[in-house]
């Protein structure tokens, strides 16, 4: 880092030194400061140009500078403020003075203008020479080997038998849906606390969500208001078509509890683990437990094709019959015939590419991943009112996203607030997932609670996602850190 006495100079200072300082600096500029150090001006280069061309001396001292009112602003400034002032006045530093009129620090557009956000695309190596090789051999249409290799890596990775490359989670989670038999007026149980293409897929084939809230160890569905739901369906006569669970912020719900609910009751379970590739349940890869589990590849998640999911099963004629339905339907016939309304549906052989190379590094990017975690745990675990996304002993989480619940009567300040403060220093947080059954367009469904108040509620009232990428540095984490505890700290 520059010292700011690297670039800091008195009146006394010929133009020669200060153009030496300028050039060591590599600020392009320099501040003029006073006997007790009290900021007077910025002086750039071309102001030194401009004194020479005047008639000045390379021996002659700064003294002969006009004064000029340079753009400076508080210490507390935020990073926010400090860019539009910036834009405002097209310079690319800004110092920022103490009540005493003393420089504290020089803003550099270069550094404070890029943001922090919640969780970007972090590509490994490997990527590219997956690509290019799709170029060489022009398998650039969809499928080809990229495609097929993809699909065996995922399914040995995770230890399932079949996976069938798509062009999206949710198109996984649509086809699952529709194998099932989801048809008009059937309903599907699926956890409230998610994402809307958790459900969208009900939708789309006519079924009707009906949505199951959180248990607090996990945040995942409540075996209890599973349970709840079942007994309901049951006294009215009913059964639903098939249970979306969903493994939220890249932890497993607690798959055993659940399994033996829809096994009891004979419904199948589509495990939603597009946030949870690379965790674990009680040792065993999220996804699996399922009849059919769904991966995402979307460009937020943990590894990412820029957009891609997978549907992985046991079952082999159930993933032979997603690969039909996503390639149009198309019947094995000489001419174009169709039995069925299909998709196109299916992942390109450039995109399994960069998923091939993805899944070399998704180790390092759970480990990653926990380490921010780990990093904001240990930074904010004295302040009051902040509680951690739990871990239950039987998960091992890849934290995909770092949550939190704050507490607005303890903490002193609630989760849009603490989002609004860390926006102005263009750092991006999010409430956690809306419940489905506050949605809404799915304001006619039913929601079966975990007690008498719904756990998604609390969790969504008081939840904060932190960015998460496995592509922060250390010094962006202590900073997001920083202005955290400068909000919460002395409440
Ligand atoms: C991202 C996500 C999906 C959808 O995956 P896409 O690949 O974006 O279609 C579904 N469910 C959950 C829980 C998700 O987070």
């Amino acid at each position: 880092m520059t010292e700011l006495s690297d670039f800091s100079a008195a009146r006394s200072a010929t133009i020669r030194d200060a153009m030496a300082t300028i050039n060591a600096s590599g600020m392009q500029m320099l501040l003029l400061v006073d006997d007790e150090g009290r900021f007077l001006r910025t002086v750039t280069d071309g102001d030194l140009r401009r004194l020479l061309l005047s008639g000045a001396e390379m021996g002659d001292t700064l003294e002969m500078l006009p004064p000029l009112s340079s753009v400076t602003a508080p210490d507390d400034t935020s990073r926010k403020a400090a860019l539009a002032l910036m834009d405002r006045h097209e310079i690319n530093h800004l110092p920022l003075i103490d009540g005493e009129g003393r420089i504290v620090r020089v803003l550099n557009r270069r550094d404070i203008g890029t943001p922090i956000l919640l969780s970007t695309p972090h590509m490994g190596e490997a990527e590219l020479h997956f690509v290019e090789e799709a170029f060489r051999t022009n398998w650039i249409a969809p499928l080809g080997p990229n495609v097929d290799a993809f699909e065996r890596e995922v399914a040995d990775l995770v230890g399932v038998g079949h996976a069938a490359a798509l062009s999206s989670g949710t198109a996984a989670i649509h086809l699952a849906v529709r194998m099932l038999g989801v048809k008009p007026g059937d309903k599907v149980f699926c956890s409230t606390l998610t994402f809307s293409a958790s459900a969208n897929p009900i939708v789309y084939e006519g079924g009707e969500p009906v949505f199951i809230d959180s248990e607090p160890g996990s945040w995942n569905m409540s075996p209890v208001a599973l349970e709840r739901a079942f007994d309901a369906a049951k006294a009215e006569g009913w059964i639903p078509r098939a249970v979306i669970v969903v493994n939220l912020y890249g932890q497993s719900a607690d798959m055993d509890a659940l399994v033996e609910i829809c096994d009891r009751h004979d419904v199948p379970i589509i495990e939603d683990a597009a946030e949870s590739l690379g965790a674990r349940y009680k040792g065993k890869p999220s996804g699996i437990f399922g009849r059919m589990g769904i991966y995402s590849f979307n460009g937020n998640k943990i590894i990412t094709t820029s957009g891609g999911g997978m549907l992985v099963s046991d079952d082999e004629d159930l993933i032979t019959q997603a690969r039909f339905l996503a390639t149009q339907a198309r019947d094995p016939a000489p001419h174009y015939q169709h039995s069925q309304i299909g998709f196109n549906y299916r992942m390109s052989n450039i995109l399994a590419g960069v998923g091939r190379g993805q899944l070399q590094v998704l180790g390092d990017r759970v480990e990653s991943r926990r380490g921010v975690f780990e990093a904001y745990r240990d930074g904010l675990g004295d302040i009051a009112g902040l509680e951690w996304m739990p871990e239950p002993d039987w998960s091992y989480s890849t934290r995909w996203l770092s949550t939190l619940t704050i507490d607005p009567a303890v903490a002193g300040v609630s989760v849009t607030q603490v989002i609004a403060r860390l926006a102005e220093e263009m750092i991006e947080a999010r409430p956690v997932w809306k419940p489905m059954h506050q949605q809404p367009v799915f304001a006619g469904c039913r929601h079966f609670a975990h007690g008498n108040e719904a756990v998604s509620d609390r969790i969504f009232e008081t939840g904060l996602c932190m960015p998460s990428g496995s592509n922060m540095t250390p010094a962006e984490i202590e900073r997001i850190i920083g202005v955290m505890r400068g909000l919460l700290k002395d409440r």
